[in-house]
């Protein structure tokens, strides 16, 4: 047998086993990878917000990829966990949960403006809830099949930063709950 697929059949299954070891990394997020390697960075719509909350209309935006440990250095170790390994902090615990003044709520990651305090409420569940995000196209949804169950992930559109989920028990008018962790977000007061 020639030794070179040996070696080959070799490396696959280390690289499948590192593969194994690691998260998840989504069909975008290898594009988005991909396409920055090539110069060309992945650009997606966001609709933008000014400091005290107003809407500033659709802008185009590169999508930020960043190598594992850069946003090590840029996040506080909490804030890593959840953004960028899908971590959940404690109820009861976050900084936002009973957060109440005026204003918005962005990616603690890249600032994108994610939710608005408008559609937040008080879910009793520990987390910041919101029953919309400040614009659709601000977030994006995975399936997530962890701990034996399907739910609905929210991500940051720009950095696919984890933010939480949605589920199907909020109150009007959508009838969501965005159940987010404070950690992936920075809380801008509006003026
Ligand atoms: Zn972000």
């Amino acid at each position: 047998m020639p030794v070179a697929p040996v070696c080959r059949r070799f490396t696959l299954l280390l690289a499948a086993l590192w593969a194994v070891g690691c998260h998840p990394v989504t069909v975008e997020q290898r594009q988005a990878v991909a396409a920055e390697k090539e110069g060309s960075p992945t650009m997606i719509t966001l609709i933008e917000y000014s400091g005290d909350g107003q809407s500033l209309g659709p802008v185009q935006a590169a999508k930020l990829v960043l190598p594992d440990e850069e946003w090590r250095a840029r996040l506080t170790p909490l804030a890593y966990s959840v953004t960028r390994h899908k971590g959940t902090e404690m109820a009861f615990t976050g900084k936002y949960d009973k957060h109440s003044s005026r204003g918005i709520y962005r990616c603690v990651a890249c600032k994108t403006a994610l939710f608005s305090s408008d559609s937040k409420f008080d879910s009793g569940t520990g987390w910041p809830s919101f029953w919309e995000p400040i614009a659709p196209q601000n977030v994006r949804s995975e399936m997530d099949h962890s701990f034996g169950s399907a739910r609905e992930e929210i991500l940051c559109s720009r950095c696919d930063s984890h933010l939480g989920h949605v589920f199907p028990d909020g109150p009007a008018p959508t009838g969501l709950r965005y159940c987010m962790n404070s950690a992936a977000l920075e809380f801008s007061q509006a003026k």
